[in-house]
């Protein structure tokens, strides 16, 4: 493995993951420049782990994002929990410049965190499917559906293109650490903990 440098990731409250996201423009994208940007963003995804990441998070302020999850990710999951959620692998993709369309009116409410909100966790309410539709990391316009933990991870990341984090939309009450959240929460059913801690509509 080629060792790319990586770069910390910028925590909640630098003014670049409140900022929107510039367009990059398709001519670029193929710039050795560029791709290396590409390459640094996945091996930073790796590492935290995370299974998404937006260019602000390491203080680019361009409208890119990576997204990737495998069974190794997975394998902190129930079977029980994988299905609720519908968690299932899926390879690396690339959306430059991505739009999302939310499907439906079914929403899920699941725990989740993010790398730049480090050490914490709440409940976050999201549409159940999307469609995003942005440029490939070969300048390639591609339109990808889905459902369950993919469509989620889409949500918090083009949220991050707009300077919006999950802690703007999460239910305030359910706010924990990651320590607290695996204590006395994990493989509960969410219906159960909503009523525990009092949390409306
Ligand atoms: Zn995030």
């Amino acid at each position: 493995m080629s060792s790319i440098e990586l770069p910390p990731i910028v925590q909640t409250g630098a003014p670049v993951l409140r900022a929107r996201a510039i367009e990059v423009a398709p001519e670029r994208i193929s710039s050795p420049e560029f791709q290396s940007l590409l390459a640094t963003m996945i091996a930073t995804m790796r590492a935290a782990p995370g299974v998404g990441l937006a260019a602000p998070q390491i203080g680019i302020p361009w409208r890119v994002i990576v997204l990737e999850d495998d069974e190794e990710r997975i394998s902190g999951t129930s079977e029980k929990e994988r299905a609720e959620r519908g968690r299932v692998p899926f390879p690396t993709r690339v959306f430059i410049n991505p739009t999302l369309r939310l499907i439906g009116e079914q929403t899920e409410l699941f725990f989740e965190g993010c790398l730049s909100v480090a050490g914490y966790a709440a409940l976050v309410e999201r549409a159940h499917e999307v469609e995003v539709s942005g440029l490939d990391e070969q300048g390639k316009l591609q339109v990808w559906r889905v459902t369950g933990w993919p469509a989620r991870i889409l949500q918090h990341e083009v949220d991050h293109l707009n300077g919006t984090l999950y802690i703007d939309r999460m239910k305030t009450r359910s706010f924990t650490t990651t320590e607290q959240a695996r204590e006395n929460f994990s493989g509960r059913p969410i219906a159960e903990i909503v009523e525990q801690l009092k949390i409306e509509g």
